[in-house]
């Protein structure tokens, strides 16, 4: 991406909180959802000498946020300097939108909805702490595409507690029944500080064991493949030019911009983190303060490093040529004994400049990925 910047806009407010969740995301908080609104716009009204390629309003749960807290927001991404391209998203979860949002979505520009899911079990979605059925997901899908969003991704999950393969098998088949334009499929990752670590401690988690959770991840690769979704990154699938290009920038180590609580940017080689706490970015905003609260400048290395282990997570992989270009040094003089070693094991290629992972190295890309730390 040449012509413009990508924005990612935070917003950190849920109806319940999943138990699987480590997001930045908070429920009971819905009183300062104007507020936060209001800190928002004045945030996002300082990109001045910014052109915006993409936008990503994720959380949290955005379509959560009050119509009013909408509405606050508006003005300021109106005024945004965009593209003609645009692609803007807003991440979403069935039973927080109505039409009048969907509309007011459209009226910003937002043309690509990313919808939360995870499975077509309803014991599932109950034990995940979903706050929705999967009856009101198919009604907010449909609410979707009868406002006329036409790029739709859907969020799902693989190795749930008590999940067998052929629930998984089920939810795949039934979500590409619906024809959205995109799907992420990530497995379960217990994160520390969530109510499923406290359960996986206490022994108290199902989980489908790995040659199971392997077994789903190929059926996931093999299935979209026969129905005409193309796998562009570990967990990400899309129908024909239906990629996720906010997300690319992430994975091509270009810049982007962040807005809102705990949002992170990067720009002119330094990473920034804004105050996570809901409060602090408030009062930050309303007395002139700028709410980052970090800033670092990325060293060469954390660059490289970067780039292999964010690049090596798309299918096509890495470009050589551009590696060596962007630190004018040839990827063989830094990686080179990793690279040879993952040749050799079949689990890396390299071919006409390009240089990716094998099935068997997506696989166990965390191992691989792990290697090209300095
Ligand atoms: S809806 Fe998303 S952000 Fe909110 S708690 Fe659940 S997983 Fe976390």
């Amino acid at each position: 991406m040449n012509d413009g910047i990508a924005l990612y806009i935070h917003i950190p407010f849920c109806k319940q909180k999943c138990l699987y969740c480590d997001f930045p995301s908070y429920c009971g908080e819905e009183n300062k959802m104007l507020s936060y609104s209001k800190a928002l716009s004045k945030e996002i009204n300082r990109i001045k000498d910014k052109k915006i390629s993409t936008i990503f309003i994720g959380g949290g749960t955005p379509t959560y946020l009050s119509l009013e807290g909408w509405n606050t927001i508006k003005e300021s991404i109106k005024r945004l300097n965009t593209t003609d391209d645009l692609e803007f998203t807003v991440e979403g979860n069935p039973g927080t939108f109505s039409e009048d949002k969907l509309l007011l979505f459209k009226n910003i520009g937002v043309n690509r909805l990313s919808i939360g899911l995870q499975a077509w079990q309803n014991e599932h979605l109950k034990r995940l702490g979903r706050i929705h059925s999967v009856e009101e997901f198919l009604e907010s899908f449909y609410m979707a595409r009868k406002v006329g969003f036409e790029n739709i991704n859907i969020d799902l999950m693989f190795g749930l507690p008590e999940q067998s393969l052929e629930e998984w098998k089920q939810t795949l088949e039934n979500v590409t029944n619906l024809e959205p334009e995109h799907l992420s499929c990530y497995s379960l990752i217990v994160e520390e500080g969530t109510r499923f670590y406290d359960l996986y401690d206490k022994d108290k988690l199902n989980l489908p064991d790995e040659d199971i959770e392997r077994e789903m991840y190929r059926f996931t690769l093999q299935y979209l493949k026969e129905n005409q979704y193309h796998q562009y990154e570990i967990s990400n699938f899309s129908k024909h030019n239906r990629e996720c290009k906010h997300n690319l920038v992430y994975w091509n180590l270009e810049e982007y911009l962040g807005c809102g609580s705990a949002a992170h940017s990067y720009i002119d080689g330094y990473r920034f983190r804004n105050v996570q706490n809901i409060d602090k970015y408030i009062s930050n905003e309303v007395n002139g303060i700028s709410p980052v609260e970090e800033k670092n400048k990325n060293s060469e290395k954390d660059d490289m490093e970067e780039f292999m282990f964010m690049g090596l997570r798309k299918i096509d992989g890495i470009s050589t040529k551009k590696f060596n270009k962007k630190f004018r040094t040839s990827i063989y003089d830094i990686y080179g004994d990793v690279i040879k070693k993952y040749v050799s094991q079949n689990l890396l290629v390299e071919k006409e400049g390009q240089m990716f992972l094998t099935p068997r190295g997506v696989e166990i890309s965390n191992t691989v990925m792990s290697d090209f730390i300095l």
